[in-house]
């Protein structure tokens, strides 16, 4: 049966936002030791923008943005959405209708349109090398400002690379800070590139980062985290999230996330509200102390 003390414990996190779907999370959460965080939606606002747009000489930055958004269209990614708003704002003409296209979790989309085959994705969705080398290296730039690069191929070249910048939450640093202050250790954990990643960690603050993380790489980074660590919460929003935060201690959703991520998470922040996190810790060594 559950504690009069528990009891109150869960219905002043509710009050404070942070819903608790059973007592045994609240107790876990006095004595965790590190917290995952994903990067897009959660660390980052998950909004991100068209921060630039090169093109191989033989194309127009227009043909290029219409027939990527006209692909991209048909992806839920928020980098696919971006696109998709860019041309909306910029071009203002309706998208065409790709013949076929396949979405692959983690890497980007293929399509088939104007008789050609497309691939639209992170570096190595398109050859890690021509990646590297494609306009005077120009990636390895952009992705130092933190910014995320997504590569145009049509049938074998790269003819183009569409930069996008996602902001740091102002709040995720403060979060971060105070939890790192309860002697919490903090890891990012994206597929995003590794010098992208590594931008945005330091944005936000973070112990460590963990980059080009496809979802069974999320998984497998919570389970060393645990041998390493004991007790370990992952905070995420996302569908690709859900796997992780089954397999950490604690899972801790993003309330504007995904439903899949929301029914997954032991614990859930009604409000996108990373600080709140330090809050339930605090809310959850005050409870154990009147329980022992
Ligand atoms: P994250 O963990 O950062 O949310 P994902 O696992 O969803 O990222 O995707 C990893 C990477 O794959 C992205 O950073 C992006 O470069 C690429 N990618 C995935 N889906 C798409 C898409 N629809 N369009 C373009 N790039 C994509
Ligand atoms: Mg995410």
């Amino acid at each position: 049966s559950i504690m009069p003390a528990t009891l109150a414990a869960i219905s002043n996190g509710a009050r404070a936002g942070i819903l608790f779907k059973g007592g045994v999370h609240l107790e876990n959460l006095a004595h965790v030791k590190a917290i995952a965080f994903d990067k897009t939606g959660t660390l980052t606002k998950g909004m991100p923008v068209v921060t630039n747009v090169i093109v191989h000489d033989k194309y127009t930055e227009k043909e290029i943005i219409q027939l990527t958004a006209s692909i991209e269209s048909h992806s839920n990614h928020p980098l696919a959405k971006a696109i998709v708003r860019y041309a909306e704002q910029k071009y203002k003409e309706p998208l065409k209708q790709p013949e076929s296209i396949q979405d692959n979790s983690g890497w980007g989309v293929t399509a088939k349109m104007n008789k050609a085959e497309w691939r639209i994705g992170k570096a190595a969705f398109v050859g890690e090398k021509e990646a590297k080398t494609f306009q005077q290296g120009i990636f390895n730039q952009l992705s130092e400002e933190g910014k995320t690069a997504v590569f145009v191929q049509k049938n074998d070249e790269i003819i183009a690379l569409i930069a996008l910048k996602d902001i740091v939450r102002e709040e995720s640093k403060k979060a971060i800070e105070s939890l790192k202050q309860n002697g919490i250790y903090t890891v990012m954990i994206t597929g995003d590139s590794e010098k992208t990643a590594k931008a945005i960690s330091k944005e936000s603050h973070v112990n460590e980062y963990i980059a080009e993380c496809l979802p069974e790489k999320k998984v497998t980074s919570i389970k060393e985290l645990k041998e390493k660590y004991g007790i370990v919460a992952m905070v995420g929003d996302g569908i690709n999230d859900a796997p992780a935060l089954a397999t950490a201690n604690i899972g801790i959703a993003m309330g504007e996330g995904t439903d899949v991520a929301l029914e997954t998470a032991d614990v859930v922040l009604m409000k996108n509200d990373l600080p709140r996190i330090a809050e339930a810790i605090h809310l959850s060594k005050r409870m154990n102390r009147i329980i022992k």
